[in-house]
């Protein structure tokens, strides 16, 4: 897996990439980064008194070029964008998932909801450890309550396209983060990271299991808002 270091990545080569400058800055129209106008300097930080203005090239939304540079700088630094406001991606975006695994079993009973299919487990695990500077609280330790956790996918066609996308997702280190655990109130955990896994096996009683008819469409739903389709490795 080839993972961006915050050393490989430099915000103006990042946005010779993803922008342009933009000529004729609108008079009226405000930077939603800063809420100042696009043609006032930013607000957010003194360091461009020149108030150079970007176009993000897919999705033409524009910014002061110290805004999006101050953004970028208080995010995970892995290369890519997120437009903030249509959340379209540049590049590929990279979480801060600690380092962990991910290991793949199979099942031969099947899931409420899909008789006639065996079921793919997916055991997630992880070890306590320090926190580095993406985190919340850097140099303090992090903690790994409730693993190793087991996940269930029917052993489909959706389900094997599920786990290629899961897969996808872990080597970006998009499927936990450090945080509060908003079940258990723990800070400085791994937690889950908005996409959802089934970890309940034989019933629906918390919501996390099956049968789900929807999950199909909301898991790939809140991996396409990460970045991980089946098409996404250009950048
Ligand atoms: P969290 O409570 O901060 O919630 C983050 C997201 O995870 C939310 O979107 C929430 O809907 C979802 N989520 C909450 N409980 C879940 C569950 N049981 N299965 C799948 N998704 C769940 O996240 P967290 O602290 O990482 O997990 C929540 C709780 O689930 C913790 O108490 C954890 O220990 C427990 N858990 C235990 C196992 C296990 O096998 N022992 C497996 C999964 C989760
Ligand atoms: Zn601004
Ligand atoms: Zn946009």
């Amino acid at each position: 897996v080839h993972y961006n270091t915050i050393s490989d990545c430099n915000i103006h080569k990042i946005l010779q990439k993803y922008s342009n400058i933009v000529d004729k800055i609108p008079a009226d129209e405000e930077c939603c980064i800063c809420c100042e106008k696009l043609s006032a300097p930013s607000g957010y930080t003194d360091s461009d008194p020149s108030a150079i203005v970007i176009e993000l090239k897919k999705c033409k939304h524009q910014f002061h070029q110290a805004c999006l540079c101050a953004m970028y700088e208080t995010g995970v630094k892995d290369c890519s964008m997120q437009c903030p406001i249509c959340k379209t991606i540049y590049g590929q975006k990279m979480g801060c998932c600690p380092d962990g695994q991910m290991d793949v079993q199979k099942m031969s009973q099947s899931l409420p909801g899909h008789p006639k299919c065996g079921t793919i487990v997916i055991v997630y695990n992880f070890r306590p450890g320090i926190q580095d500077d993406r985190h919340p609280n850097p140099g303090q330790p992090y903690y790994a309550k409730g693993f190793p956790r087991q996940c269930f996918l029917p052993d489909n066609k959706d389900g094997k396209k599920i786990l290629r996308l899961l897969r996808k997702a872990w080597d970006r280190k998009l499927t936990f983060t450090i945080g509060t655990s908003v079940t258990t109130g723990h800070p400085d955990t791994v937690v889950w990271n908005e996409i959802h896994h089934k970890t309940e096996f034989g019933s629906n009683s918390t919501g996390h299991g099956y049968p789900d008819p929807n999950y199909v469409d909301n898991v790939l739903a809140e991996l396409a808002s990460q970045g991980i389709t089946e098409e996404s490795d250009d950048d």
